[in-house]
């Protein structure tokens, strides 16, 4: 089956799981995720970029997935670039049509990322651990891999949230329970996920051994006080 070679022997596998009921749920698509920008009074900071782009990651996009999902997919690498301010760009390219597994090979020894439309019967999705998962990436921040959209688990609705989080766990961020209203909680919560908050950012800032100041990250009415609780 397509995308089931890289499964074996890589080093992370994050879920995104899914809570109970909540993904069936026909509340809350917010409209405003449809337009790439944070919610409604929310806006990233602006804070200074290096001079010049200093590393590239390239994703490729399953042709598999339709223009309407493509969309949603580059509004959620679109917010994630801003955060990442030019010290870290990710560029979207589509991937071939039936790539072969040197393909697959090639992108991830280039430390590019494969983002790959399966549904529930794919052996990724069924895995144990994962029966419940929206959405996986397999690989590590620092040699590429592969993001898992298990595509009949959420409406087109929740794919830029979804995204969002995957994003985050591609450059190298775990999951914060921690806090609530958070992008990277390991549960996702369709309220939560259009926007990449200061705890997401500060994660990969680490991991990437990023400066958080100089990096951009959401803010405005609510996302503070949702943080805080
Ligand atoms: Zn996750």
């Amino acid at each position: 089956m397509r995308f089931s070679r890289w499964v074996v022997g890589l080093v992370l596998s994050v879920l995104f799981v899914l809570p109970a009921n909540a993904a069936n749920s026909p509340a809350a698509p917010r409209e405003q995720a449809s337009r790439g920008s944070p919610p409604s009074g929310l806006r990233y900071t602006d804070n200074a970029a290096p001079a010049a782009t200093q590393r590239v990651v390239s994703l490729y996009i399953d042709r598999d997935f339709s223009d309407d999902a493509r969309a949603r997919i580059g509004l959620a690498v679109r917010q994630w670039n801003v955060a990442l301010n030019g010290f870290i760009q990710f560029r979207v390219g589509l991937l071939e049509a039936n790539p072969q597994p040197q393909t697959l090979a090639q992108i991830r020894r280039s430390g590019g990322w494969v983002v790959a439309r399966i549904d529930s019967r794919h052996p990724v999705a069924r895995q144990p651990g994962a029966r419940q998962a929206l959405a996986m990436a397999v690989g590590s921040s620092r040699s590429g891999g592969i993001v898992y959209v298990i595509s009949d688990r959420f409406g087109l609705a929740d794919l830029s949230g979804v995204m969002l989080h995957e994003l985050g766990h591609v450059l190298g961020a775990g999951h914060d329970d921690s806090t609530n209203g958070h992008l990277m909680a390991s549960v996702y919560k369709p309220g939560n996920g259009h926007c990449i908050d200061q705890g997401a950012v500060a994660m990969v800032a680490q991991a990437q051994r990023l400066p958080l100041s100089r990096l951009n990250w959401c803010v405005g009415p609510g996302l503070e006080a949702r943080r805080s609780r």
